[in-house]
């Protein structure tokens, strides 16, 4: 579901109206501290740092620090660089926001959340979030069989949960009892009714006690593009009768405290704080009438969908502190109302942990200019009259007529096509229109700047002359949701922010694939076309940054056009020295010849061809024998380079 760019705010971002450009006027144009949570901010010197403690006077990196260091150790660019203390910190965050309000509302139960791994698989994202989880029993929840293989070799905290969600096979639930075995809190959350039957089955054979979670379908409905995870049609979870059905087996064969967890989850990405209130009144109903059936339901679990910021609006309108009151106010006034003890509270929050720690760096290679031709264009004998007319008005635009003048050239240029399809006007007039066309365009720009009322058409055109700024990377590997459901991330340049952003541009990326683009901003006034860019400087690199990556888009990511994985550095902040930081692990990313063998290709034997073909060239003396053998190298070399572009 691609958003409507007509419905994408013509009116482009006016960099124009800011009369001294100042690191807080970037800050407003590119929303930082709206999508950045407090973690980034802009430097004096124009280079966009993070603040990993969110504090402007405590610990920074630079961002381009970290460039120049992946520099000296020549890993080439686009690049993920993971920042591992966001990670921590929103961690410990989710952690305490719980237990602070827990505290506060003198609620009986205790927070002992997971982090979904489907989000980010990672295993360095799950080794630190295990890791920064530990104090507050913070475990990890499942929904396949790979997953449920890792996390619990992950997760071996016997006093953190372990949840299991997805659709399962007899292997899956034998190695949620293993897990039992070993005495760990691994809870089956049964999707579809046979899948209980199936574990208790499994279970009597095998001795080992299971803990069952039960999904329910909640009536309440999210909106936006999850908004089919709940209601009677959803995918997974019990409708009311089978979770009924569900308490009441587990009552009749004397299972009833085996039933440990209720569970819901409405989607994700949930924009509007009514929703949760609205499934957490509905959900603890539902939990205690189940308590009050005979189930002995420890744990009461609200699944994921807390929602970031990406786009720097409103389009969520709560915060973490507003979604953890809801849920633990209204849970504690439903069970106290039904006279049930108060259960722990579990959340299932991906998005909200991962989201900021990862970014994608490119570099900016080069621009398409639209329209951009020093053809010749004066006068000839015999000319036809429209490149006359053309010129004619091409030397006589004013602030007052710009607008006659456009609607005159576009007339123009129309009825060229027409005149060059019927062999009227040849190549090169055709060619001397269109050059005065584009001339005339970029004067009407220039005027209808100054003008508050300039009409949409000539918004429009504004945008269509856009530059397409070429980075660097693959919007297939790198940010997959802007293409696939028109997610806006956040783009902006990691340096020079203390200049005027003077180019108005959208991002074209390397692939051979027109959807290869991203052309829906944030910008102050809402989604925008295009992204105020600085101007390219010759023989300097410009650095742009994809934030918020971090969630499903660093593993959704995939192999269009054969371009692989990114290199990736982790970087903590450096305890002793606030301003300075280090490259804990580096990651190389795909080289060639490793996307080439996941599709089956035998990189050694293509080499092999390559060489015997080259040689026979030099047997028949087509090439000179010293070429041979350093075309040779070459192509060996290339296999096992890097898949994107060296510069
Ligand atoms: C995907 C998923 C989550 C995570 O959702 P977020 O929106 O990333 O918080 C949690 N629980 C279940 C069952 C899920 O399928």
């Amino acid at each position: 579901m691609k958003p409507n760019y007509s419905q994408a705010n013509t009116r482009f971002q006016n960099v124009d109206s800011f009369k001294e450009w100042t690191t807080e006027a970037a800050d407003e144009v590119y929303q930082i501290s709206r999508w950045g949570e407090g973690y980034f901010a802009v430097h004096n010197n124009g280079d966009l740092c993070v603040l990993p403690n969110k504090d402007a006077n405590g610990p920074r990196i630079n961002m381009m620090e970290v460039i120049e260091e992946m520099k000296l150790k020549k890993l080439a660019f686009p690049a993920v660089i993971r920042f591992h203390d966001i990670l921590r910190s929103q961690v410990t965050n989710i952690n305490k926001t719980f237990r602070a309000v827990i505290e506060e509302a003198r609620f009986n139960g205790q927070y002992t959340g997971v982090y979904p791994i489907k989000v980010n698989q990672m295993r360095e994202v799950v080794d630190e979030i295990v890791d920064a989880g530990a104090p507050f029993n913070y475990g990890l929840e499942a929904g396949s069989k790979p997953e449920l293989i890792a996390a619990l070799a992950m997760n071996t905290n016997q006093n953190s949960l372990t949840i299991l969600n997805g659709y399962k096979d007899e292997d899956f639930l034998r190695l949620a009892l293993l897990g039992n075995q070993l005495g760990r809190k691994v809870i089956v959350v049964v999707e579809k009714y046979s899948e209980l039957l199936q574990l208790l089955d499994l279970a009597q054979k095998t001795g080992v006690e299971p803990m069952i979670g039960l999904r329910a379908k909640l009536a309440t409905k999210s909106t936006g593009k999850w908004a089919g995870s709940s209601g009677d049609y959803a995918k997974f979870g019990l409708t009311i009768p089978e979770i009924l059905q569900a308490v009441r087996h587990c009552k009749s064969i004397g299972k009833e405290h085996c039933l440990k967890l209720f569970h819901f989850h409405i989607g994700s990405q949930i924009p509007d704080i009514r929703t949760i209130k609205d499934s957490i009144t509905e959900g603890s109903r539902i939990f205690c009438k189940l308590v009050k059936e005979g189930a002995k339901l420890e744990y009461f679990d609200v699944g994921g969908g807390v929602g970031v910021n990406y786009d720097g609006t409103g389009s969520i309108n709560y915060s973490l502190k507003d979604y953890v009151g809801d849920v633990v106010y209204i849970l504690k006034q439903t069970c106290d109302l039904e006279d049930v003890p108060h259960p722990n509270i579990v959340s299932e929050s991906g998005r909200l942990v991962t989201a900021h720690h990862s970014c994608v760096i490119t570099n900016v290679f080069g621009a398409i200019e639209i329209g951009k031709s020093d053809l010749p264009t004066d006068k000839k004998m015999n000319e036809h009259v429209l490149v006359a007319n053309i010129r004619d008005i091409s030397g006589d635009i004013t602030e007052k007529n710009y607008k006659d003048v456009y609607s005159d050239a576009l007339k123009i240029k129309e009825d060229t096509e027409s005149a060059f399809k019927l062999g009227v006007l040849n190549l090169e007039e055709r060619a001397k229109v269109e050059t005065l066309f584009w001339k005339i365009s970029r004067a009407v720009i220039e005027h209808s700047k100054k003008d508050e009322y300039a009409p949409d058409e000539i918004l429009m055109l504004r945008n269509q002359m856009a530059q397409q700024y070429l980075s660097n990377f693959s919007v297939f590997q790198s940010a997959p949701d802007t293409w696939g459901i028109g997610q806006i991330l956040p783009v902006l340049p990691i340096h020079r922010l203390n200049q005027k952003p003077e180019v108005l541009a959208s991002i074209a990326d390397i692939t051979c694939d027109s959807d290869g683009k991203i052309d829906c901003f944030l910008s102050p006034d809402g989604p925008s076309q295009t992204v105020p860019m600085h101007k390219l400087n010759e023989g300097e690199d410009y650095y742009i940054g994809l934030f918020m990556t971090g969630a499903y888009q660093d593993i959704m990511g995939d192999m269009h056009n054969c371009f692989g994985r990114l290199n990736e550095v982790h970087v903590f902040c450096d305890d002793d020295d606030p301003t300075d930081f280090y490259i804990e692990e580096i990651i190389p990313g795909n080289r060639a010849d490793q996307v080439l063998k996941t599709l089956q290709y035998n990189p050694e034997t293509m080499a092999q061809t390559m060489k015997s073909n080259i040689d026979q060239q030099v047997k028949r003396g087509k090439i000179r024998p010293r070429d041979g053998v350093d075309l040779t190298d070459f192509y060996e070399d290339c296999l096992k380079s890097y898949t994107y572009l060296r510069k």
